[in-house]
């Protein structure tokens, strides 16, 4: 065997095996038997950084996709990349000094496309060198035509069995992103505004109204008030005359309206609010709409058309103020609709967009089917569906995503959808192969709009167990896990369209892992400061030793915080493995039919307790607990107790006792590195390599030895450290010898390894040894003297120390000791003395370490 060296490289070890691994053995076997573990994994926007959450999480797939290998899985852990989307259109713009309409359409695609590509690449270099096991046969990258064809197929699939309409309506829309949005992209936050009481023009006198939005009187339908409210009932099935653009809404009667609210009196407008589009539809209003897709005034508006939103306010609010059309202002705190991309104020605008009908009921059953992990994360699931007041707007008005297969036709307009057999396409490139089914015309307009990107990733599962593919459909997948930022959109759709597209549940399990916070305790951002990039830490420290923190950083669903120490330990860890193997590694070699002594013994048993515990951890995904049973094992119970233990024994003479340590070394060496492969996978490599000539990563999960409880050679690891304590209390070498060591106890030990290790004879002896205590010295306290006795104080200690010490301890345990100083005797508290006594055996000192199994006697004299 080579030299190993002292100090563990972890860096040239990590580049080594992360250059020269055989990725293959990763793949999914399409034609395999064996049982399968499909892991759903999240398709990460290539923004080019993989960024530590990203990291996390894929640590965590990593743990659970070797492990499972080990076990005899059929594992897929494949690479997705969730491409489309604003921020790359938006990075393409800054990289080009472009804007989107200044190019072709294709054109500014393909330059999406390239950057895409790009970040991509810089992403895969991060994730191989983070070691993680992934299987590239598998990648599939939602922007290339291979996977939106399989989005666009879906689309169709679903518009035909009626799940996908197209429809005017309202829907949330951010005016700076120029698009339609999701309710599952609006965030909200609270803000102070100004509430506005101003005067509707009524034959019946004035109506008091308050509104924060008074920028939108001009799409104001009607007025509500509470059917029961006493003070302005009488204007219900009357018309009042809005103010500024002065024409006539009715005012109608709503048990909704709330009548402690401002004056008790609603402006209903389309749209200031989702309450507003319910009113709209119960009362079935007209529609004035007084913003456009760029937060522009509209026509609507008048005098103030083409107006920002925030201009209009300011101006209808001075015109108003000036003609005293408003007569009260006060704060408002209110709950404000944010575009989750920008954090610009959402409006809602009616528009012609595509919809995915929701079934609440439907989602919820299908997700009680799923085992969530940890259970409660399905909590917020299920409060989320059902707070939807309409269905899921798909369409969206950019260029690099999805295309909707849609053209219409231009003399009847009816909308033509793709065949199936046509896909992938883009209608603003192609024609549909045949005419107008209405109407014959072979003229159309096609689609401009494309597809929300959740359309793209919320069929990654279905992709990745071979829906629409050359093989047999695997689906539901084992597991998927992710983030739970992204339960109400990713979990939510994958669950909607799995059961719509292909009727089943889309996975077995769901594991769902927290986010990373900087080490202020604050969510991890380049603004604040606290950011760490997985790049930097695995310079510092290795891959492995960031695998580490993420093991132990925290149980999945819970938010973990980055620590550098965690890190730090991780790799002084490494480096405790390194010793302990570059110790062992002579001497471990691999034999049948030893015969272990109790010491082997017990370390096999605890061998098999901890194969135990860890594999029933992995099973639960308690990745931390796995994680640190396997390093106090190696830690302490084999490097700390049975190395010290067996060293006399590897150093002695060949024999079947030294050959049975050589045995239980190698067992545990092979099986620590089982066991660390999923966490730690290029040390476990380095030293399984080296040992055993075989890659850990094609070995199989280890079987615990089948070794029943060694309460012997437990006690004897018990005195062994205990003594081990005792030389290092003294300061004394702890190979330096003892005079003798006798244990008594109740069970039959062997001695050959406890008298090795400690450099002493041992005797090992049934029962309790007879022992006596015998005062030898007085230590006075002068703390306790000095106060009483003030200056007879040093005659106290001068005379206590002449005087007997069996006689002084007789006094103290009496409770007083009499100190005679020539004619006056002081009188001190027993705690004015210390008595130093020795314990005797048999006559000769010894010292006692009493331990809950075992008394052991430690002789002090010759
Ligand atoms: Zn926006
Ligand atoms: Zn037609």
């Amino acid at each position: 065997m080579s030299e190993i060296s002292k100090e563990y490289d972890f860096k040239q070890v990590e580049e080594r095996w992360a250059g020269s691994w055989d990725e293959s053995v990763y793949y999914f076997d399409w034609n395999s038997s064996a049982p399968q573990y499909i892991i759903d994994t999240p398709p990460p926007y290539p923004t080019g950084n993989f960024h530590i959450g990203n990291a996390l999480n894929w640590c965590y797939i990593d743990f659970v996709a070797r492990y499972k290998r080990m076990r005899g899985y059929n594992v897929m852990f494949p690479q997705g990349w969730d491409c489309h989307g604003l921020p790359t259109e938006v990075k393409v713009e800054e990289i080009h000094g472009i804007t989107k309409n200044e190019v072709p359409r294709e054109e500014f695609r393909r330059l999406c496309e390239e950057l895409t590509a790009q970040n991509i690449a810089k992403m895969r270099v991060t994730m191989r060198r983070l070691g993680f096991s992934n299987d590239w046969s598998n990648e599939y990258v939602t922007m290339m035509p291979e996977y939106y064809s399989k989005t666009q197929r879906s689309f169709v699939q679903m518009f035909d069995k009626g799940m996908i309409y197209r429809e005017d309506h309202p829907v949330n829309w951010c005016p700076r992103c120029g698009t339609a949005i999701a309710f599952a992209e609006v965030e909200y936050d609270s803000r102070t505004t100004t509430l506005n009481y101003l005067r509707f023009g009524s034959d019946l006198g004035d109506l008091e109204i308050a509104t924060s939005r008074p920028e939108l009187l001009a799409a104001c339908v009607a007025v509500a008030v509470h059917p029961e409210d006493e003070k302005n009932r009488k204007y219900i099935g009357t018309e009042v005359r809005v103010p500024v653009f002065d024409y006539p809404v009715p005012v109608i009667a709503d048990e909704v309206v709330d009548p402690a609210f401002g004056t008790g009196v609603v402006m209903i407008c389309t749209f200031g609010d989702k309450q507003d589009v319910r009113w709209w539809v119960e009362h079935d209003l007209p529609l004035r709409q007084a913003i456009d897709r760029e937060g522009k005034m509209t026509e609507v508006a008048g005098r103030f058309a083409r107006m920002k939103i925030s201009e209009c306010k300011d101006a209808i609010i001075e015109e108003m103020r000036s003609e005293g059309t408003i007569y009260r202002e006060e704060p408002l705190d209110q709950n404000v609709g944010l575009c989750w991309r920008c954090k610009t104020a959402i409006e809602i605008l009616s528009e012609r967009q595509w919809f995915v009908k929701i079934n609440p009921g439907e989602i919820i059953e299908t997700s009680s089917e799923i085992e969530w992990v940890p259970e409660h994360m399905e909590i917020r699931l299920k409060n989320w569906t059902g707070t939807m007041d309409w269905d899921w707007c798909i369409s969206r008005q950019r260029i690099f995503a999805t295309p909707i297969p849609v053209w219409y036709c231009k003399s009847c307009g009816e909308p033509l959808v793709a065949e199936e057999e046509w896909l992938p396409l883009d209608p603003n490139l192609e024609m549909p192969p045949i005419s107008c089914p209405a109407c014959g015309s072979e003229e159309f307009e096609p689609e401009t709009d494309v597809l929300d990107t959740w359309m793209d990733s919320s069929i990654s599962v279905l992709n990745v167990t071979g829906w629409l593919s050359d093989h047999k459909p695997r689906y539901p997948a084992q597991l998927r896990p992710q983030g739970h930022d992204i339960i109400r959109t990713w979990a939510f759709y994958t669950i909607l369209r799995a059961k719509a597209l292909v009727g089943v549940r889309p996975w077995d399990s769901i594991l769902v892992n927290g986010m990373v916070l900087g080490e202020d305790g604050h969510k991890m951002s380049k603004s604040l400061n606290n950011f760490i990039a997985p790049e930097e830490v695995v310079a510092k420290y290795g891959a492995d030793a960031f695998r580490q923190w993420a093991a132990v950083g925290g149980s999945p669903g819970s938010d973990v915080m980055f620590r550098w120490k965690d890190v730090v330990s991780g790799g002084r860890f490494l480096q405790k493995l390194w010793s302990m193997y570059r110790f062992a590694a002579p001497h471990a070699k691999r034999s049948e039919g030893t015969a272990p002594n109790q010491v082997d013994r017990w370390l096999l048993f605890e061998l098999s307790q901890m194969i135990e515990a860890v594999t029933g951890s992995m099973d639960r995904f308690a990745f931390d607990e796995a994680f640190r049973a396997i390093r106090s094992f190696a830690w302490e119970e084999f490097a700390d107790n049975y190395i010290e233990l067996v060293k006399a024994r590897l150093y002695g003479p060949d024999g079947p006792e030294k050959r049975a340590a050589q045995a239980t070394i190698y067992e545990a060496l092979e099986t620590l590195t089982s066991l660390l492969a999923p966490f730690t996978p290029f040390i476990a490599e380095e030293i399984r390599m080296s040992l055993a000539g075989e890659s850990v990563h094609t070995a199989s999960w280890p079987e615990p030895p089948k070794v029943l409880p060694q309460p012997e050679g437990s006690l004897i690891k018990d005195v062994a450290a205990a003594v081990r304590r005792y030389k290092s209390d003294r300061g004394m070498a702890l190979n330096a010898p003892l005079a003798g060591i006798e244990v008594y106890s109740e069970l039959d030990l062997e001695t050959a390894d406890l008298a090795g290790s400690t450099s002493s004879t041992v005797a090992v002896k049934r029962g309790r040894p007879e022992i006596e205590t015998r005062a030898v010295e007085v230590k006075p306290q002068m703390k306790a003297i000095g106060p009483v006795f003030k200056e007879k104080s040093g005659e106290i200690i001068r005379r206590l120390r002449e005087m007997d010490p069996k006689e002084v301890a007789r006094m103290a345990e009496a409770g007083k000791v009499l100190v005679d100083l020539g004619g006056e005797v002081a009188e001190l508290a027993p705690g004015a003395v210390e008595i130093e006594s020795e314990t005797l055996s048999a006559g000769r000192a010894v010292d006692m370490i009493a331990l809950p199994e075992a008394t052991v006697l430690i002789r002090t004299g010759t």
